[in-house]
């Protein structure tokens, strides 16, 4: 089994919401100073960088991310789906309309976005793509084994569109007798893997800080090795 991470890592002035605090990695103590060891001091928004927002996030009685167990993070028959998207497009249910979503538990929007984390910062983070609300009510009710949604822009809402913005995490999270449990979302995932790659399970690993409603993470893909093509080996 191959491991494939894609989720980015922390460092300083990583892509945070705007008006967010900036994160910093600040020296403390150091051996180049003439110090004994080697310390930092952290500071991060729970919003910064690759991270997993839980419902409490916009329903405040609702669960934090450290609710959940290891194996609630844990998908089977992940899909990380080609949905190119211009500056401020939406993700449109015709979008995801013919894709195989079958026994999937987590999909992977790649926007394509994701390039201008590194070429364009500013565009990254002020004319970013999302997901409409419908899409959202879509998944949840043709598709409820569908536990978590993730994007390759800094959120799973477009930029500069605040009703989108509360309208898509709400319908995401609510408790609907209708839809499947509560949807968890990834935003700023690292979606560079090519999507001819079939993964077979995503496993998610937030930081565990108790009563936050989000937190940065790690993210795993799993793939078999012997279902690569030699020719993917190196998109990996
Ligand atoms: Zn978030």
């Amino acid at each position: 089994m191959k491991t494939v991470i894609l989720s980015y890592p922390i460092e300083n002035n990583s892509p945070h919401y705007i008006g967010t605090t900036e994160p910093s990695l600040e020296p403390l103590t150091q051996i180049k100073n003439g110090d004994d060891y080697n310390t930092y001091e952290i500071t991060v928004g729970n919003h910064s960088g690759t991270h997993i927002d839980a419902p409490k996030h916009f329903i405040d009685t609702d669960k934090s991310i450290a609710d959940y167990s290891p194996e609630e993070l844990r998908f089977k028959n992940p899909i990380v789906l080609d949905c190119p998207k211009k500056p401020y497009e939406l993700i449109e249910i015709n979008d995801i309309h013919d894709a195989n979503l079958d026994k999937c538990e987590c999909l992977l929007f790649k926007t394509g976005f994701g390039i201008y984390r590194e070429t364009d910062l500013q565009k990254y983070l002020t004319k970013s793509p999302g997901i409409a609300v419908e899409t959202v009510a879509w998944i949840r009710k043709k598709h409820p084994e569908i536990r978590c949604l993730g994007i390759d822009t800094i959120s799973m809402s477009r930029y500069q569109d605040a009703e989108n913005a509360k309208q898509t995490h709400i319908t995401g999270f609510e408790t609907n007798p209708n839809y499947g449990e509560p949807l968890l979302f990834i935003e700023d995932m690292n979606l560079g893997i090519d999507t001819k790659i079939k993964l077979k399970e995503v496993m998610v690993v937030p930081w565990q800080i108790k009563g936050i409603d989000s937190a940065p993470c790690t993210v795993m893909g799993f793939v078999n090795q012997n279902t690569i093509k030699k020719s993917y080996v190196n998109l990996l």
